[in-house]
């Protein structure tokens, strides 16, 4: 099969032929229609991600085929139209029994533990517990952008963040996961505040419901204009990009008793990054993670996307083909771009 191939961290992927993935008795391989191109997958490269093995192949959200299903699955088979969150669950853990399959103690993740979907095919593990059923109205590029990105966001602003109808939601970097959390937010009935230095990507961030927007490349001062926009504070806020500045910037700008979720990851060199943590005693502040989302959670979301409620379809923003995935990848450091960039590994 062709599969985009790093050898190096940081140093160009390249499109070559690698051997096809065989599946585990408990795994299926599935023939990849659609990836999507995430910032994830841009910090794997860099080497910020200690899952990550030499030589790799990057790519974690994604929609295809079974293409073939090893011998003790026994929900799916060859020719199903299916998805998978991010976070593959063994099944069996303690979090896994607890239905918290999310956080699972013995996860593997496509495109970091393995070989992941920049490739005609890609090995799933524990299939039974992981699979998503994508229905035939879904197309495949949809069904992709939820993966990692949309699903992620619906957990944060939905279940992590418990957002209430009339509440201020602002919503710190608008790339893909933070567009997922505007259009979720405001579908949810609250009033969002988007935050970025993209006028682009504010643009769309207004587009997909965002009520009030701040440039952040035009302010020194980002949680204090959130603060006066909303009248005291957000009551939830999401660092939706992860770095220093974006993470204190959320918290930051809440209100007394407010909820931030961090959902960009936040590499550093010293594994640490500095939160406000007077304020957040002083403001009794909640900080929460939120860390992909479990198949199961799925159906409600699936539900909403397919009465119209949630159009993730609208953030798919750019189709390319396996070949442009190398220098969009590196792209990805610099300029993540605005909304969601597809990969059709077939075309
Ligand atoms: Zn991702
Ligand atoms: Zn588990």
């Amino acid at each position: 099969m062709r599969a985009v191939v790093f050898e190096r961290y940081g140093e160009p992927a390249e499109v070559r032929e690698v051997a096809d993935p065989e599946p585990a008795d408990h795994g299926v391989v599935v023939r990849v229609e659609a990836t999507g191109l995430c910032r994830s997958d841009w910090h794997g490269w860099q080497g910020h991600d200690p899952d990550v093995a030499l030589p790799h192949v990057p790519g974690h959200e994604l929609a295809g085929v079974v293409e073939a299903a090893g011998t003790r699955v026994t929900h799916w088979r060859p020719g199903d139209r299916v998805t998978v969150p991010f976070v593959c669950a063994c099944g069996t853990c303690p979090s896994c029994a607890a239905g918290e399959q999310q956080v699972c103690e013995r996860q593997t993740q496509p495109g970091f533990t393995h070989w992941g979907s920049f490739a005609q095919y890609v090995a799933l593990d524990h299939a039974d517990v992981n699979l998503i059923a994508v229905p035939d109205d879904l197309s495949y590029a949809t069904a992709a952008s939820l993966g990692c990105r949309f699903a992620t966001a619906f957990r944060a602003v939905v279940q992590q963040g418990r957002v209430a109808a009339g509440e201020w939601v602002a919503v710190h970097g608008c790339g893909g996961v933070g567009l997922s959390a505007v259009m979720i937010a405001a579908a949810s009935g609250a009033r969002v505040v988007a935050v970025d230095v993209s006028p682009h990507a504010l643009d769309l961030a207004r587009k997909f419901g965002a009520t009030e927007c701040v440039d952040a490349s035009r302010t020194q001062h980002t949680a204090a204009a959130i603060r006066e926009l909303t009248g005291g504070g957000a009551h939830l806020s999401l660092d939706a990009l992860g770095s220093p500045a974006t993470c204190a910037a959320s918290v930051n700008g809440l209100r007394r008793r407010g909820r931030h979720v961090q959902v960009g990851l936040l590499p550093s060199p010293t594994g640490a990054t500095p939160v406000p943590m007077a304020r957040v005693i002083a403001l009794e502040l909640e900080l929460l993670g939120s860390h992909g989302m479990a198949a199961h959670a799925y159906p409600p979301l699936l539900e909403l996307v397919r009465a119209g409620v949630l159009r993730p379809d609208l953030l798919v923003t750019s189709r390319i083909t396996l070949d442009a995935t190398p220098a969009a990848l590196a792209a990805m450091g610099t300029a993540p771009g605005a909304g969601v960039t597809v990969i059709a590994p077939w075309s």
